[in-house]
């Protein structure tokens, strides 16, 4: 049987009412869709936690910072709707862009701090789009829980701010980054890539991986860094936006990883921007590494 496809937010509501008064724990998995194994792994989390799952399916123009990138950006809803059934997810809800942004739509969420910097920098208004459209998806579908992927980690603060923040009654659960075989980091982006940069592009978490892994001196974060940019414009990337070293917890700019850090980075391959990010730890020790095999 096919995955229910709910449109409007009163329809979405009447679901979830009858669910709450049933006792059921719901999970919401927001998402913009082109489902790949990473959003598959957020489901899979969120039925193994909650009764009810409701996967969201909404290419939110208000985060997009450039109008190209609206527009190529994959829409596959029926493919989307096929791949979630066989995995038990309960609602597969995908509102039109009218009915999130009715006619006279004047509110923005807009979150400071963790949204500056980094993505912040180079997609202008991104942030407030991811946090305005969040909030609203929360609200409506009321859910106990939120799953998101690390590997939008400052995505993942920003919600989890906005929610402590406002009050708003939901667990947000962070779910590791799904890889690849070759280590790129899935995401609805790849569909984009040319052969020859799709056979370039696991470099960058190849080298993502081995910085994370030489960050763990005094004396040589910049250098390291330095190299490590060079190495990504060398294996045919553009541009490198931003290679940073944050804390873990929250994504303050730290010059040595004397306390669990992470390492961000986006970079440019053709037309198509790829982000990335891996776990430092002091010692040295790089984490969150999880190959989709292992995920399947
Ligand atoms: P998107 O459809 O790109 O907006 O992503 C929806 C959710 O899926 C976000 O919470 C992402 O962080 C998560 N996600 C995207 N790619 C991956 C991945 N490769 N591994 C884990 N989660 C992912």
């Amino acid at each position: 049987m096919g995955i229910p496809i709910i449109r409007t937010v009163a329809e979405l509501r009447s679901i979830v009412a009858v669910w709450r008064r049933d006792g059921l724990k719901v999970a919401v998995v927001p998402t913009m869709g082109a489902l790949h194994e990473g959003h598959l792994s957020l489901v899979r989390a969120g039925l193994a936690k909650a009764d009810r799952v409701i996967v969201t399916l909404f290419v939110n123009p208000k985060q997009f910072n450039s109008p190209a990138d609206l527009i190529a950006y994959p829409r596959t809803e029926y493919d989307d709707a096929a791949k979630l059934a066989p995995l038990g997810a309960h609602i597969l809800y995908a509102p039109d862009a009218a009915d999130i942004y009715p006619q006279g739509f004047a509110t923005t969420v807009s979150v400071s701090g963790v949204s500056a910097g980094l993505c912040g920098t180079f997609r202008p208004g991104h942030f407030d789009g991811v946090a305005t459209v969040v909030t609203k998806l929360f609200l409506e579908t009321g859910a106990d829980m939120g799953f998101f992927g690390e590997k939008d980690f400052q995505q993942l603060h920003v919600v989890r701010r906005l929610v402590g923040d406002l009050d708003i009654p939901i667990k947000i659960v962070a779910c590791p980054t799904v890889r690849e075989g070759d280590g790129l980091a899935m995401s609805s982006r790849n569909a984009r890539l040319s052969a020859p940069e799709r056979r370039a592009a696991p470099r960058l978490a190849e080298i993502l991986f081995e910085t994370a892994r030489r960050l763990n001196c005094e004396d040589c974060i910049d250098r390291v860094l330095d190299e490590a940019r060079q190495a990504i414009l060398a294996a045919g990337f553009s541009q490198v936006e931003y290679l940073e070293l944050r804390t873990g917890e929250d994504l303050a700019v730290i010059a040595i990883p004397n306390r669990p850090a992470r390492l961000l980075v986006a970079a440019w391959l053709g037309q198509t921007r790829l982000i990335d990010n891996a776990e430092v730890w002091s010692r040295g020790s790089v984490q969150g590494f999880v190959q989709a095999a292992a995920a399947a």
